[in-house]
């Protein structure tokens, strides 16, 4: 089975990479891809360009086999779709072989306004994993797509190309990069938060300070 894993990392922290490695254990895949992703230009926080998340990602997977990095949307021009990902793979992968995408239930609360939204389980199964705090909303549209398609067990994904949500609780650790980037913006330290290449690769570079433009 084919495991995407897509996200802002700006930047990849220890919060991203342990989940990927339960992931990645509890799925008995060999490796899960990180997509990186662009992100719009009017943000407005400091935070990394394309390039810059794109080598902290490297220094962080580096000699962990099971993390691959998958740069086809940084690659492409302007805002990536997951749908448009999830086709590409699908071309290349071909129509039998089993493809998933992790989701936070944070974002699978709003994926009816995701673009093709109905058109992404026919593509790829869904791995939505529990992030306390968010839960979906009783009668959602999301909601209901989960209780149509849910699954409690990883072989039903590898059993077929496409099609369920397998929801997942594994433990997570409480960073995120928006906590990441504040602490650099105050001058604050990020140690343990983040791999020590990563942060000293960040304080190389001078990233994520303030006034620095996306
Ligand atoms: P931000 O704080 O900038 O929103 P983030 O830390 O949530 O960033 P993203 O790159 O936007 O990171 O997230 C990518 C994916 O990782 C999302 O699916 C998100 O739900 C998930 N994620 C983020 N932080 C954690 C964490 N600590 N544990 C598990 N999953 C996480």
């Amino acid at each position: 089975m084919h495991v995407i894993y897509g996200g802002t990392f700006d930047p990849i922290h220890h919060g991203h990479l342990r989940v990927a490695v339960e992931l990645r254990e509890r799925l008995s895949v060999d490796s899960v891809h990180l997509v990186p992703s662009h992100i719009p230009p009017h943000r407005g926080t400091p935070g990394g360009n394309s390039q810059d998340r794109l080598e902290l990602l490297q220094l962080a997977v580096a000699g962990e086999p099971g993390l691959r990095i998958d740069t086809r949307e940084l690659d492409r021009e302007g805002q990536s779709y997951t749908a448009d990902t999830l086709r590409q793979l699908r071309g290349e992968l071909g129509a039998d072989a089993p493809l998933a995408m992790v989701v936070g239930t944070d974002s699978f609360a709003g994926f009816d306004k995701w673009r093709e939204w109905k058109t992404i389980p026919e593509l790829a199964h869904i791995i939505l994993v529990r992030r306390p705090g968010s839960e979906l909303e009783e009668g959602s549209a999301p909601a209901a797509m989960l209780a149509e398609r849910v699954t409690r067990s990883p072989a039903d994904l590898h059993r077929q190309p496409c099609g369920r949500i397998l929801e997942m609780d594994p433990p997570l650790l409480d960073i995120s990069a928006t906590g990441i980037r504040q602490r650099l913006e105050d001058g604050r330290s990020v140690r343990f938060l983040i791999p020590d290449p990563v942060l000293e690769q960040i304080r190389r570079r001078g990233l994520y300070r303030e006034g620095r433009k996306a």
